[in-house]
Parts: structure tokens; sequence; C-alpha cells
């Protein structure tokens, strides 16, 4: 859906570093044999997804962002599951508790703001392809990275398919990088 243009398509994630991205797509391409596939640059685990927001929300937003307060941890994705509409996705299969409080913290402080988000249990996964079926027997592979900051992204529709945009970027504390944005 393409959103008005005073308004922007935002949502909070933790992004998956470049690396690990590599990785997962390669991995990927010998695994899934059809759908349409997610760009390596595209992947993350969204936390908390808005919706159309008016474009003068933002500042709001990132201040609120900056003034959550939540550890870093080792997000280790080591589960495959199928969701909704043929997305085939790469999940943990047991959520650090640290990721659940951050989209509970992030929940909450939008619900502050009356920013009310989906009413389905927050469920994290990192999407792989669309329009795809998870194959047989296909042994879920574990990728894992340092969750050390999580992010505000604008969605995109572009020629070449959906991007994301990086807003703003907050370290998760251990993470000892600077806020941005
Ligand atoms: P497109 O919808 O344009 O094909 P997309 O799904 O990647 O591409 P968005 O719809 O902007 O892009 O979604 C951005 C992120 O937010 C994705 O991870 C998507 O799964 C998630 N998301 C979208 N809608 C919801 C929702 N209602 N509840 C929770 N997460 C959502
Ligand atoms: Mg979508």
């Amino acid at each position: 859906m393409q959103a008005h243009a005073d308004t922007l398509r935002l949502f909070f994630a933790l992004p998956c570093p470049p690396e690990q991205a590599t990785a997962i797509a390669q991995w990927r391409d010998g695994q899934l044999p059809g759908g349409r596939k997610v760009v390596p640059d595209n992947f993350h685990l969204t936390l908390a997804f808005l919706g159309a927001q008016p474009a003068t929300r933002l500042e709001a937003l990132k201040h609120l962002a900056a003034a959550i307060e939540a550890p870093s941890f080792e997000l280790k994705l080591d589960g495959l599951i199928a969701l909704g509409k043929g997305f085939v996705c790469l999940r943990p299969q047991s959520p650090p508790a640290a990721l659940l409080q951050l989209a509970t913290s992030l929940g909450q402080a939008l619900g502050a703001q009356g920013i009310m988000l989906d009413c389905r249990p927050f469920l994290p996964h990192l999407s792989l392809a669309r329009q795809a079926e998870l194959p047989p027997h296909c042994t879920p592979p574990t990728f894992s990275w340092a969750a050390d900051r999580f992010v505000l992204y604008l969605s995109e529709n572009t020629r070449d398919g959906v991007r994301y945009r990086e807003l703003g970027s907050w370290p998760l504390a251990g993470a000892g990088a600077e806020a941005a944005g």
C-alpha cells in the first residue's frame, strides 16, 4: 500500500548485519526453489509496525526511541516458519526475554502516544521470501548476531520493489554505540 504524500509508512526493527544477510541469502537460495525472494538489504526483524504516520510525528517518534532503555542480546534465528499468505521466515525458536521486552517497551511507548499496534501477538521473524512454500523436511539453519541497536525504518515502494530507509538508530545498552538520527 502506498502511503499518502504527507504520511510515512514506518516500523521499528532490528537490522540484519550485512555479513549475516549475505549468509542467510545464500542459504535461502539453496533451499527455497521459488517465491519472490526478499533482497538481503531488506532483511530485518520487525519490533513494532506503525503503518502510515503523519510526517510531523517523526521527531516525537525519535524522542520516544531515544528514551527506550533496553539491553543488547544475542539474536539466534534457528527456526523456520511459514506465515500468512506464503511468507517463509526464519525465527528464534526461543525468543530471548530481552527481545520480547524491547518489543513490549516500544509498544507501550507508542500506545502512550496514541499509536496502537496490530493486536496480534508479537511473533518475531525475518522474512526470506513471499509467495513461497517451506520445502518438506527442510532442516532449519542457525544464524545469529549481537542485536546491539534498533532502527526506525521508512518503508518505500520503488520501481524495484519495497525498500526500507533507516531514519534513526539507537543502541541497546552494552552496545557502546552512539545514537544517530
Ligand atoms: P509490501 O507490503 O510492500 O509488499 P513489506 O511487507 O516488506 O512489503 P511493509 O508492508 O511496509 O513492507 O512492512 C514492513 C515490515 O512490517 C515487514 O516486516 C512486515 O512484515 C511488517 N508488517 C507489515 N504490516 C504489519 C502488521 N499489520 N503487523 C505487524 N507487522 C507488520
Ligand atoms: Mg507488507
